[in-house]
């Protein structure tokens, strides 16, 4: 494998589950990319990748004494290798999340580029295991200052592991927002440039509803352009 990529942030609906997929796309071009959507509580990566219906899912693989192998929870989704979640409460209670390490690791083994599409939040264990799995996070944030307070936790923490922040990503940019001051805040809190600063988009919208990726449903919208952008951007280790 290259690289394990942890998408996370502060709250929820920030736009990762959109943004792994997003970026996803984006690296297949070049890259075997696997997606899994390890927000196991929360899970909604199977909404926008036509998985609603999955038979196996992360929970199966999550269970003590698993009977599916980590294949069968693999669809092939997109030009991309997807891992959905599945959204039962009584599954998630089922699964022991620090299991979540071996099927990485499993994973990893069979592809270029992992994408893990992380819980909000850094609550409980769990939650944060993604990004300790992680070899680096994309930071997907709001341009407000309480989304940017909540970004340098989510740094802070990943850094205690040693996950070291590949790039902030902003989404949801309005056209009245200022951009010069965006890529200002970027550098000053997570001493980089965003990756990419994707609008607030109607084209966004739609694919979920579709059920698609952005990348799929929409590709020549401007919010698929900064994706791109922003994949392209991430460096990838060779
Ligand atoms: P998260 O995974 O962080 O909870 P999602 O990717 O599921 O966030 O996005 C939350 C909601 O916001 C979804 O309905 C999604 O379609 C919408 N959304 C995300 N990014 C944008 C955007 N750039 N423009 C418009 N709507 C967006
Ligand atoms: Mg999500």
């Amino acid at each position: 494998m290259v690289e394990a990529f942890a998408v996370a942030s502060g709250k929820g609906g920030t736009g990762k589950t959109t943004s792994t997929l997003a970026l996803g796309m984006a690296l297949a071009e070049r890259y075997d990319v696997t997606v899994v959507d390890a927000d196991t509580g929360m899970a909604n990566l199977l909404f926008h990748t036509g998985l609603d219906d999955a038979d196996v899912t992360l929970h199966d693989l999550l269970v003590e004494g698993r009977e599916a192998s980590v294949d069968d929870a693999v669809y092939d989704r997109f030009g991309m290798s997807v891992v959905p979640c599945g959204t039962s409460l009584a599954a998630f209670e089922a699964a022991d999340p620090g299991r979540l390490r071996e099927v990485v690791a499993e994973l990893a083994a069979g592809t270029d580029v992992l994408l893990l599409d992380s819980p909000a939040a850094l609550g409980s264990k769990s939650a944060v295991l993604p990004v300790v799995l992680a070899d680096r996070v994309v930071v997907v944030l709001q341009p407000t200052v309480p989304s940017l307070s909540d970004g340098l936790k989510v740094q802070e923490y990943a850094r205690s592991y040693g996950t070291e922040t590949a790039g902030v990503l902003f989404n949801r940019v309005r056209p009245d927002e200022d951009v010069e001051r965006i890529a200002e805040q970027a550098s000053r809190y997570f001493g980089g440039s965003a990756l990419a600063s994707v609008p607030e988009s109607d084209a966004v919208r739609a694919a979920r509803r579709a059920g698609e990726p952005l990348l799929a449903h929409a590709p020549t919208a401007p919010a698929a352009d900064a994706f791109r952008e922003a994949a392209a951007t991430l460096d990838v280790r060779e």
